[in-house]
């Protein structure tokens, strides 16, 4: 079976790779040439653990293709996976859709009879059939099949949680579209992942929900660390104890900055758009987004606040401007709202980040970049931990407190035992719990 992949982004590029590793002719298309051109030359544009050598290995067995062609590979493939981003539509948070439907016309004129045209971005309801009858339109002579197949990787640990899924969604209306996504995901079934057969509508959905859900549940336990702090609880110790309930789960429980990247803000704010307009709102969610957005700010006014009242002038050392660890994502990240309302209290930030800097820093105008953290903190008056990359966590806190001019530490992820940079003669403020030192 042979495969073409539109779109080599996060999502495009760990599918591809992944189905060429199962052992089907995967050809990855975009339009971007500077991409296509490095994924030739086997370098990896992005940054996701274990990435490249899967993909070196699929590309020397002559399973993996790049290209721009994007004709010569629709024409000749059984299965068309649509992966291209489906940002925020300014003005009113609704997806766009534009790649998404400029894809769906180019496969139209390319494809062969009996392809299985894959959607695998997160798209709203009803996108598929949309996609159908642009097809249709293009091209009433030939016969195709549609499916959805929303993707539920994260990034960070994308080759792991592609092969190993919780379950695979497949959002069918023909025999032709189920066969064609068992076929592809087979090899999963080893390990026993529930292929979930469905609409194409309740496909859909489910990506959205499930997004939702867990945007919610971040936003949950961020409220109840605010209220731990209120009444000297410890929002960690809640989060185990309520995790542990089944009906609960331990997971997305910890308590942050303010969820971000590439899919929480823009899914939640596209589901909530879509509902409002069908007559349905989303009250939850709707909260969800306004409780997320404040808590970022929260998190610039927590760090000013342990700056004292004369902010002006000040060093605050950033650890961490990816929107989680294992990443080179910022996109939406709470670094681009927490470090632009710190420079505005005339606070000069040095930041630093294992692998987010290139996408940060044209975001971030002003920041003085460093090679590690200790250089970062090198005369800061506080550190703001904003990512739990590894690297921070094993710091030495006598040194950090040695190289930095005041002794503050904001930890918004609760990276630092309280007691550990007390001894360390740093003042400990975590999230939802009592500050120490
Ligand atoms: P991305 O922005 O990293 O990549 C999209 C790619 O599509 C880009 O390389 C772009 O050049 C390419 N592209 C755009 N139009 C094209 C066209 N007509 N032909 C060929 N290529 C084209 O996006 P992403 O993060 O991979 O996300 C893709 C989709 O998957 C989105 O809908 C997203 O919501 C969803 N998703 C993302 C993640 C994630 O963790 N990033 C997880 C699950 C689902």
């Amino acid at each position: 079976m042979k495969i073409s992949m539109i779109g080599t982004g996060y999502v495009g590029l760990v599918s591809g790779v992944c189905f060429a590793e199962f052992g089907f002719d995967v050809t990855c298309v975009d339009i971007d040439a500077a991409k296509i051109e490095r994924l030739n030359r086997l370098e990896v544009p992005i940054y996701e653990p274990g990435l490249d050598e899967v993909l070196a290995r699929n590309h020397a067995a002559g399973r993996l293709t790049f290209t721009t062609d994007f004709d010569a590979a629709v024409a000749s493939s059984d299965v068309v996976f649509i992966a291209v981003g489906t940002p925020s539509r300014r003005g009113d948070g609704e997806a766009d859709l534009t790649y998404v439907f400029d894809a769906a016309r180019r496969i139209a004129r390319a494809m062969k009879p009996g392809a299985v045209v894959v959607i695998k971005s997160t798209v709203v309801v009803g996108t598929c059939r949309k996609v159908k009858e642009i097809i249709a339109a293009e091209r009433p002579d030939v016969d195709f099949s549609i499916a959805s197949n929303p993707e539920f990787l994260r990034e960070g640990s994308a080759i792991e949680d592609f092969m190993r899924p919780d379950r695979v969604i497949a959002g069918v209306e023909d025999e032709r579209g189920e066969a064609a996504l068992r076929r592809l995901y087979r090899p999963l079934n080893l390990r026993e992942a529930p292929l979930v057969v469905s609409s194409l509508e309740n496909a859909e959905l489910t990506k959205y929900a499930a997004n939702a859900f867990l945007a919610m549940k971040i936003t949950f336990i961020n409220e109840i660390a605010d209220l731990c702090e209120k009444v000297g609880g410890d929002v960690q110790r809640v989060a185990t104890g309520i995790g542990l309930d089944n009906r609960i789960g331990s997971k997305f429980l910890h308590a942050g900055p303010g969820y971000g990247g590439s899919c929480f803000p823009k899914d939640t704010t596209a589901i909530a758009a879509t509902a409002r307009k069908l007559g349905a709102p989303l009250r939850l969610i709707e909260t969800t987004i306004e409780v997320n957005e404040a808590r970022k700010k929260a998190m610039a006014q927590r760090v000013l606040a342990a700056l004292g009242p004369q902010t002006a002038g000040r060093i605050v050392a950033v650890f961490g401007v990816a929107f989680k660890p294992n990443t080179d994502d910022v996109r939406d990240a709470p670094s681009l709202v927490i470090i632009p309302e710190l420079q505005k209290a005339g606070v000069t930030v040095r930041a630093h980040d294992p692998e987010g800097r290139a996408q940060a820093e044209p975001l971030l105008p002003g920041v003085v970049w460093c090679e590690g953290p200790y250089e970062a903190a090198e005369g800061a008056d506080a550190v703001a931990v904003l990512t739990e990359w590894n690297v921070y966590r094993g710091l030495d806190l006598g040194k950090l407190k040695e190289c930095m001019a005041g002794r503050m530490v904001v930890d918004m992820r609760n990276i630092y035992r309280p007691e550990e940079a007390a001894a360390a003669g740093l003042r400990h403020i975590g999230i939802g719990k009592p500050p120490a030192g």
